[in-house]
């Protein structure tokens, strides 16, 4: 399938890179194509970025049948700009697509609709240290229609945002509440897809964290509420007694790509890691059991995030004394110095783009 490209006749004038957000600036072009039984997915094309003429029937409004991912292109120091480990976001897209009725996406079709995106776009590639162009891939049911079933046409649609230096006062540890009553997922549930509802399900606990005055909030298990599955919209380690942890894939976590990564990095430098269940009492004993306790959450956009304090109930915890430890600050690196280009890539995970 080629794909048909329409130039804006108007750019748009770029934002200073030292100045940028998260998620309002967007770029002059998309990507779009899309999905009817008789022709599956066809008309594939870049145009100028502009909103959609929707019925209020269209079955995504209603239903929520949607997925979507997010990724980021990073400029490397020789200007040239790279994309991360993009096959795995293309790959879980299509997991979370089963999971939703979804048809699924040929994985190299959209890498390659991605990387002629990005050759539009390169120049809002930012460059100041830490900003990244975030990557926004996602499908909508589109029928007009409001009865309850799966859609028959959809839209895939790609949109690209300038973002800033995730931490630009320096990278400091979050605190996080542990949410004893609400829960994200449950198991046959659809937590391991990247579905809107997952998000809407979350905001309620995420407010309530808010008010008491932590940032994220740890997920529970939805069953038992004893074991930890996730914290906001993260994946979660522990580093306990010189071995790390994170929680096995159960079904209501959903599989990271950050997290993989940690996972083999550790393998390569010989680091234990464990995937496993762990309760939340265990994570309480761990921080007073072991002075080199660590948590961290791991997400395509903070990439590691340093937890300081654990809010559980009546219990409050400090984590290694609300300092980001040597562990988190390590894996920190590594992946951004993998990411930006700034060390060997000893696993091949970046992917060249223009
Ligand atoms: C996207 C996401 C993550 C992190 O996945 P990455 O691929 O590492 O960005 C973790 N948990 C939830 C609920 C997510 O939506």
């Amino acid at each position: 399938m080629d794909i048909k490209i329409t130039k804006a006749t108007q750019l748009k004038t770029k934002p200073d890179d030292t100045k940028l957000g998260f998620g309002t600036i967007f770029t002059d072009h998309m990507f779009n194509m899309d999905y009817n039984p008789d022709e599956g997915w066809h008309n594939p094309r870049i145009e100028p970025f502009g909103p959609f003429t929707l019925s209020p029937a269209t079955m995504v409004l209603h239903y929520g049948q949607a997925v979507f991912e997010g990724l980021k292109a990073y400029r490397n120091a020789s200007g040239n700009i790279q994309l991360f480990r993009p096959e795995r976001n293309f790959s879980r897209s299509n997991k979370s697509c089963r999971l939703m009725c979804i048809p699924e996406v040929d994985e190299d079709f959209a890498l390659k609709a991605l990387k002629e995106l990005l050759t539009v776009e390169k120049d809002w590639v930012p460059s100041a240290p830490g900003t990244s162009l975030y990557i926004r891939p996602t499908i909508i049911s589109t029928d007009a229609f409001l009865g309850v079933r799966a859609s028959h046409t959809y839209r895939f649609f790609i949109i690209l945002s300038p973002v800033g230096a995730y931490y630009p006062e320096g990278f400091k540890p979050v605190k996080i509440w542990v949410s004893a009553h609400h829960v994200r997922a449950v198991p046959g549930g659809v937590g391991e897809a990247k579905t809107p509802g997952n998000y809407a399900a979350s905001l309620y606990a995420a407010e309530k964290a808010h008010q008491h005055g932590y940032t994220q909030v740890l997920w529970l298990d939805g069953v038992e509420r004893r074991y930890v599955e996730e914290v906001g919209a993260m994946n979660i380690f522990f580093f306990i007694k010189g071995e790390l942890v994170t929680p096995e894939l159960t079904g209501s976590i959903l599989p990271g790509v950050t997290r993989d990564s940690v996972i083999e990095l550790a393998g390569h430098w010989n680091i234990p890691c464990a995937e496993r269940k762990i309760t939340i009492t265990e994570v309480i004993e761990a921080q007073k059991e072991d002075p080199q306790f660590e948590v961290f959450g791991t997400g395509t956009a903070a990439v590691i995030s340093p937890v300081g304090h654990i809010k559980y109930g009546d219990i409050e915890v400090t984590v290694n004394n609300n300092e980001v430890g040597p562990m988190t600050q390590k894996f920190y690196d590594a992946l951004t110095d993998i990411q930006y280009g700034r060390a060997e890539d000893p696993m091949s995970w970046v992917e060249p783009v223009v």
